[in-house]
This record gives C-alpha cells, structure tokens and sequence, in this order.
C-alpha cells in the first residue's frame, strides 16, 4: 500500500496558518454576501486537489492541492469555503457540458415553459443567460419563440452553443459586458443564471451586472444545489473548490435585499440531488405578487436549524463518521483479497477518494462515459479512468458508485456486470451494498 498518498490526502483537523502561499490562491476574511467578519470553521478537508483536475500522467509533478476548508456566517447565515483558488487556475481545464446528459437537457426544456408561464413571457421578451454553458437552456427558450442571449466566459464550450443556433457573448457576465448587451438587445425581462452562482467569488459585481441587465418588472431566476438537501443526504462529495457557496434561501434572501430584491417563488427542484430555482425581482415592482412559498421555505429552514452554527458541526461529524465507515468497508474488502474499481469520474468521485486516501492501490480503476476523461487519472489520488465497455470483459468484485445519485439508472444499464457476480457499493446518504 502506498502510505505516501494515504498520510498526505487523509484531511487532517488540524488548522495549519494558511496564508497567501504564491501558489494561485489566497485566503478572504469576509463572507461573500454580508462582507462580515464573523465567520467560524466547521468543517477541515485539509488539503485537497481540485476536484475537476483529471490529470495526465506528464502532468503529475505540477499538480497543485489547495486547502479546503468550510465556514458559516454568523451574520447572514451563508455556509462557504474561504481559501479562493485564483480563477485562472480553477476553470483553465473546465469540461463539462450541460447537454450531454438527457436528464438535463429534459430539466432546461422544462424550465423554459415554467418561466415562460409563470413570467407571461411572450415573442417580444428578452431572457440573457449568464454561464449559458453549450446553451442547454438558450436553446429551448427559442425554441418555445423567445429571444435569449448567452453569456459564457469558457470560448470552448460558448462555441457549441453557437453552433447551435444560439446567441452567445464570450466572456464574464459583469457591469461593462452588460452595457454592450443592452446597446444591442436592450434592457431583458429575465434574466437567469444556473449553477454559477457557486463559483463567483466576487458576489456584488454580479449582482450588480443582474440589476442593470434587467428592466425594473423584470424577473432574476437562478438555480443552485440546496444547503439542505446537502445536509439532509451528507453529499459532502460536493464539497469542493468549484463551489465557493452553498446556499439557502435564508442567506440568499440577505443577498438580494441587500439590492432592493426579493424572492417572490421558490421550488425544490430534483436536479444535482437537490437544487432550488428561485424567481426574484426588484421590491419596487408590483408585477410579481410574493408568493406563500418564500414564507414556507424560509419557516422550514429554520426549523431545520439552517440559521444555526450547531447545525453544521454536527453535519461536520456525521460526514467525518460516513468517510471512516466507507472507508472501512472498502479496505476490509481489499484485505479479503477482493478486487475494487469505481464508476462515475466525475468532481464526487474525486472527493471521496482524496477524503478517503484512496489510490490506484486499492481501486483499479474508474469508468466513465466521457471520453475526454479516458487517459486521464483522478486528481491527487490518480486512479486511472477508462471506458465503460472494460466491464463487458472484467468483473471487478465490487464497483464504488461514486455517481451515486443516479443508481437506479446505473443499476438497469450494468445489469449483466450484477449477473456475473458483481456488486455495487453505494457511498452515499449511507454506505451500502447492493
Ligand atoms: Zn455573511
């Protein structure tokens, strides 16, 4: 076993002084949205590789690892890391795109008749997208006859969508890049923004670049993963440095208000094991009336103790019992002499096995569908990944899901792997075989 890898990536509770190292990150003293100062720490991954860093091998000795570590606002109650990995650094090698999988693209096409309906938007409207990704969402919009503009900073996947058929402008959504939008398209009815609002270290800018971008009825719709379906299913595999924020609608209503905004609906919604999508508006706007929802969910937040620190410290030690227990199971199997490969190489499976200090050593390797990824190793742990048609010929014992939350679908397509013998060990709400 190799220990080397093990003592380095097991996430030490110790707090080391972490400083501006000079090594592409730096550590705030403020919370993102109240600028406060009264942040504490709940939970210390120690150092952790960057979660989306598949690595070829040559590649090795430059690969960075950067502290993780997790605070809660005692102020406005935002739960978010501080140790900010330089941008450049962090989305230099982004791959993913949105439409790859049918279950998104089906979400977006949905959420474009919601907001179509629930706005009245019609073919004189204007919806701008920021992080419109390859234009998962721009796409369905026009195709329901509304116009809609991207903003996508990453030119490689901006290009898809254009491809596509979309409008999109190639570069970061911010005050002086919505001046030009206006020039051209004027002011938007909605504007929107999914799953981007994790990775923006700079909240206000972007607020500020919404509120100009948008006509004063307009409506601001955004979707985020949901702090409380984090913690109700301990996904701490998405803890990681893309995500700076994990947000409710507590610490975001603090956000808004602080731009004469408010919330006016919320819904739960299933996508990413749990998200929320939230329409808001200015508060000087009579269009939208505040619906009982806002009221419900915040009420519901609050009994779930989400404006509490003590909340998330018992959070912190509930994942830190799950690592070992996994863990456990895991390398008891390895001393039976079982054989041990994983599925889904995605920024999850990355965080359980550098949590875990888990290498090539004790997982063979990781299948994925995308291919970019094949050649490529885990970040840190450098487990190899490959494609799934290895399981066509080999039958490893047991095969980790890390893409745990989409186990039934896995369950149906790698039913001959289960015939031949195989099992699956499914990491997460609570570690099992089946
Ligand atoms: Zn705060």
């Amino acid at each position: 076993m190799d220990c080397r890898v093990h003592n380095f990536y097991i996430a030490s509770e110790t707090t080391r002084v972490m400083t501006d190292s000079g090594q592409g990150w730096h550590h705030r003293e403020t919370c993102r949205i109240c600028g406060g100062k009264d942040l504490v720490m709940f939970l210390d991954f120690g150092y952790m590789p960057l979660a989306g860093g598949f690595i070829r091998k040559e590649d090795f000795a430059k690969e960075g690892s950067f502290p993780l570590r997790i605070y809660f606002c005692r102020t406005c109650k935002e739960v978010q890391t501080l140790d900010v990995v330089e941008k450049e650094v962090l989305f230099k090698d982004y791959r993913f795109l949105s439409s790859v999988t049918k279950t998104l693209s089906q979400h977006f096409e949905q959420y474009a008749r919601e907001a179509k309906a629930e706005l009245g938007l019609d073919g004189s409207s204007l919806v701008v997208e920021f992080g419109s990704n390859d234009g998962v969402l721009l796409r369905p919009f026009m195709d329901i006859g509304i116009k809609a503009v991207g903003v996508e900073p990453a030119a490689n996947i901006a290009v898809v969508a254009v491809r596509r058929g979309c409008t999109v402008v190639n570069d970061f959504f911010n005050e002086r890049v919505v001046e030009t939008i206006i020039k051209e398209h004027g002011k938007a009815d909605m504007v929107c923004g999914n799953n981007v609002f994790a990775h923006i270290d700079d909240m206000h800018e972007m607020m500020r670049a919404i509120k100009l971008m948008l006509k004063d009825d307009g409506a601001f719709v955004f979707e985020v993963h949901y702090l409380q379906d984090l913690l109700e299913t301990y996904q701490y595999d998405m803890i990681y440095h893309e995500h700076m924020m994990y947000h409710s609608l507590t610490a975001l209503s603090y956000l808004l208000g602080l731009f004469g905004m408010e919330a006016f609906d919320v819904k739960r919604v299933p996508i990413h094991s749990g998200s929320i999508r939230v329409y808001a508006k200015n508060k000087s706007s009579g269009k939208h009336a505040v619906k009982p929802t806002i009221g419900q969910m915040l009420a519901a937040e609050r009994s779930y103790g989400l404006d509490k620190e003590e909340t998330f410290f018992k959070f912190a030690a509930a994942v830190r019992d799950k690592r070992d227990k996994l863990r456990q199971m895991i390398l008891s199997f390895k001393a039976d002499g079982k054989r041990i490969a994983g599925y889904g190489a995605s920024g999850r499976a990355s965080v359980h096995l550098s949590f875990c200090g888990l290498g090539p050593d004790v997982i063979d390797y990781i299948v994925d569908a995308s291919p970019e990824r094949y050649g490529r190793f885990t970040p840190g742990t450098h487990v190899p990944i490959v494609k799934p048609e290895v399981l066509q010929t080999d039958t490893p014992d047991f095969m980790v899901l890390f893409a745990w939350n989409y186990e039934q679908e896995v369950l149906r397509k790698e039913d001959a792997y289960r015939k031949r013998g195989g099992k699956f060990i499914i990491p997460l709400p609570e570690p099992k075989i089946v």
